[in-house]
């Protein structure tokens, strides 16, 4: 609203007075309303709207980098990445698929981008990758809500391509964001492309599968994606000795649940 369109306290209180002499004295919650009170409530009123809309008008002048640095919650990053431009895809009209599971996990998945059903639902890892997820989790005694898990990318690219470089550069210090505030102990990247863009190098899975490596303070491991264990059946055995690696690291390092 432009100064020339503001009403003042005078305003209202000139508007109520007019109001009180057609009608009489009225009540507000079985309140008499004496209006001679009333100058000094709805100044503080205006001075507190006038305190939030400029603290509004702070946070709208961030810029990008700052607002991500001002989320001290999973909940605040979550809404910060609703209205991020930067984090979409040029596939049109996807949903956030933000990340789920346990907010304070020791162990982290990040898969690569969502499919379809993630899209949909809003969630990674629901269609059948996700299945086959959850049942190599069951067999190092995990829920799905006992761990986190999220994508490199949080919206879908079209066709189920792989992420650009350019997009994964974009998203990358949102999903940094959200690593630190959940504080995991152990990152477990799931397929190459996660590999690569987390530890920053073009290698092969197979140079980079089945040890820890160092991100930052945390470890963090690869092993195949379970997508590729649908099509390649002679790769589970493998992932299924990485995944005991992880389990036995993540009990040493006392990792909760
Ligand atoms: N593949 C991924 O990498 N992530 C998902 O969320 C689903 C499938």
């Amino acid at each position: 609203m432009s100064n020339s369109d503001s009403i003042s306290v005078d305003d209202i209180i000139n508007y109520l007075k007019t109001e009180q002499e057609i009608y009489g004295p009225f009540s507000i919650s079985g309140r008499e309303l004496d209006l001679s009170d009333q100058k000094d409530e709805l100044s503080t009123i205006n001075d507190l709207e006038k305190t939030q809309s400029s603290s509004e008008d702070i946070t709208k002048s961030l810029s990008p980098a700052e607002k991500l640095a001002a989320c001290s919650t999973l909940d605040e990053l979550k809404e910060l990445c609703n209205s991020a431009e930067g984090l979409r895809t040029d596939l049109e009209n996807t949903n956030l698929v933000f990340g789920v599971g346990n907010p304070n996990a020791d162990l982290m998945l990040i898969g690569e981008a969502p499919g379809e059903q993630e899209d949909r639902q809003g969630e990674p890892f629901v269609g059948a990758a996700g299945q086959l997820l959850n049942k190599i989790l069951g067999a190092i005694n995990f829920k799905r809500e006992d761990i986190y898990i999220a994508n490199i990318l949080k919206h879908r690219p079209p066709g189920n391509r792989n992420p650009k470089p350019e997009e994964a550069e974009r998203s990358l210090p949102y999903l940094e964001k959200q690593i630190e505030l959940i504080n995991p102990k152990i990152l477990l990247c799931l397929g190459k492309v996660s590999g690569q863009t987390m530890l920053n190098r073009d290698d092969t899975l197979k140079n980079m599968r089945g040890k820890f490596h160092r991100f930052d303070s945390r470890e963090l491991f690869v092993t195949y994606h379970p997508a590729a264990l649908l099509r390649n059946q002679q790769w589970k055995r493998p992932t299924w000795e990485d995944v005991q690696k992880v389990r036995k690291r993540y009990d040493e390092l006392n990792g909760k649940p």
